[in-house]
């Protein structure tokens, strides 16, 4: 009998929790992937120490459905890491839901790990042809590999000397039953921040998910940087190579990906998205009657449009929150029917009326266009789309999940064939100018997607879907 086994499925979009010297760690971290939820809604993990053994529990579905009081009731221990997992199709096997946890030769090691590591496919062969056997078909696996190589196994810093053999976006957190390392790749694509809560130390993808506990940001870990949390206190070291000149973070973070009230990379994410709305409405006026907001992505920038035009801003759509992101659903048949049951058109507010629709991306196009159709069926007069990010022509190899260049609707069609597309009577997008307006050091940002220029290598422009093989 034969089935397919695809390899190497990026972890993508995924959203990370760690917690060193806090008693009841596990609960702690279930709260803290609670409010990381937007960040992976396939699969939610958590593993802890209670010093002298590592426990492990993860399954699929959100972060409630996984985790009880009785479940974390067996988790005891004061350190601990946790993961949300994205779903990618294909690869929702329960092997691949993270943390990952092994038993190497001195001991058992835990990883939890956002973005993509675009050299994984090579170092995974190479173990493989050197006699390793592979259990997941996650490009994080090959983390636990180098762990447990004799050659960085022996080193003095043991994870730097791991994490220095990848390339690509890393955001991980490493735990053996005594301490906690977290790690950010020499780009710092992905964010990562420490804080402080309860005598201990927290450490997030986002910093939401810290002060929603109570914690106090301490800073963000820096990109490249390895910290050691340990019973000596919080240990900083660089992996090689790391310049400033070379920083890339992920520029969609602040446009869509995090959650609003995060500060991502020094920025408030609503703030900046914000701005983005002021300046389309400065770039792209129209005249209408009210401004709508695709909630909830299009929020933060519909207030700046508002602002910044002075129409009205009302209420076009209803969210019902109980639905999952919809672009989150693996397999294109439950996309279709979430799009449909996430957002409902309030007709009083929109019949008659000049309609501007602010969302922050278009992706393949397929959401506007049903969108607008609903508007046109509740009786809006006019629909003018303002999109506060720029066309979208280029994949995404470090930990967004974009479809490929193809599938991307802007990358082969004008602005004008888009807004034909997604029947609108006029579309606007982002500049690129207004995009990096807002940061101090616009070089410091990845904007690959929009402008083509990837900062680092991208090895097979096909692994994301590499290494399918029969067994
Ligand atoms: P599409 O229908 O493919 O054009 O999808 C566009 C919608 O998906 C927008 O409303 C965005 O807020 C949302 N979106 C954009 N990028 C992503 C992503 N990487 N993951 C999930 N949703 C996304």
């Amino acid at each position: 009998m034969s089935s397919h086994i695809e390899c190497d499925k990026p972890q993508e979009e995924c959203g990370v929790f760690g917690v060193f010297g806090v008693k009841g760690a596990a609960a702690l971290i279930s709260n803290g992937l609670f409010c990381l939820q937007h960040r992976g809604q396939e699969a939610a993990g958590i593993v802890v120490s209670d010093r002298s053994t590592m426990r492990i529990h993860k399954g699929e579905g959100l972060v409630r459905n996984v985790f009880n009081e009785d479940n974390i009731g067996h988790l005891p221990g004061d350190v601990g890491i946790g993961h949300v997992r994205y779903s990618t199709t294909g690869s929702s096997h329960a092997q691949n839901i993270q943390p990952l946890l092994v038993e190497c030769v001195d001991g058992f090691w835990s990883i939890a790990h956002n973005g993509n590591i675009v050299n994984a496919p090579k170092i995974r062969r190479d173990y493989q042809e050197s006699g390793s056997i592979f259990q997941t078909s996650t490009d994080s696996e090959v983390m636990v590999h180098l762990i447990a190589d004799p050659q960085y196994r022996n080193e003095k810093c043991r994870v730097k000397a791991s994490l220095a053999q990848l390339e690509g976006a890393f955001s991980v957190l490493m735990m053996n039953k005594n301490q906690l390392f977290c790690a950010r790749d020499p780009q710092g694509f992905k964010p990562l921040t420490l804080g402080s809560l309860g005598g201990g130390f927290v450490v997030s993808s986002e910093t939401c998910a810290i002060t929603q506990l109570g914690g106090e940001i301490i800073r963000d870990v820096e990109p490249g940087e390895v910290l050691t949390i340990d019973k000596n206190g919080v240990h900083s070291a660089f992996l090689p190579g790391v310049k400033k000149e070379n920083y890339a973070h992920c520029v969609f973070e602040l446009i869509y990906f995090a959650r609003p009230d995060s500060y991502i990379f020094g920025n408030s994410a609503h703030k900046i998205r914000f701005f983005y709305g002021q300046r389309l409405a400065i770039e792209n006026p129209v005249d209408a009657d009210i401004v709508v907001a695709m909630p909830d992505s299009g929020n933060s920038a519909t207030q700046g449009y508002a602002e910044q035009s002075g129409l009205t801003l009302d209420s076009g759509f209803i969210r019902n929150h109980y639905v999952g992101r919809t672009f989150i659903m693996p397999g294109s048949k439950d996309r279709a029917s979430s799009v449909d049951m996430k957002l409902q058109v309030v007709p009083d507010v929109v019949q008659g009326k000049r309609v501007v629709v602010v969302d922050d991306s278009i992706v393949r196009g397929t959401t506007m266009k049903n969108r607008i159709q609903n508007l046109r069926d509740a009786g809006a007069k006019e629909i003018h789309v303002r999109i506060s990010c720029p066309p979208i022509c280029y994949g995404c190899y470090y930990g967004i999940d974009f479809p490929d260049k193809d599938e991307l609707i802007a990358s082969h069609q004008d602005v004008d064939r888009v807004r034909e597309y997604i029947q609108a009577d006029s579309l606007a997008y982002l500049s690129i100018e207004s995009l990096l307006m807002p940061f101090d050091n616009p070089d410091d940002f990845c904007k690959a997607c929009f402008d083509g220029n990837y900062p680092i290598g991208i090895g097979d422009k096909n692994w994301k879907k590499s290494f399918e093989r029969t067994c």
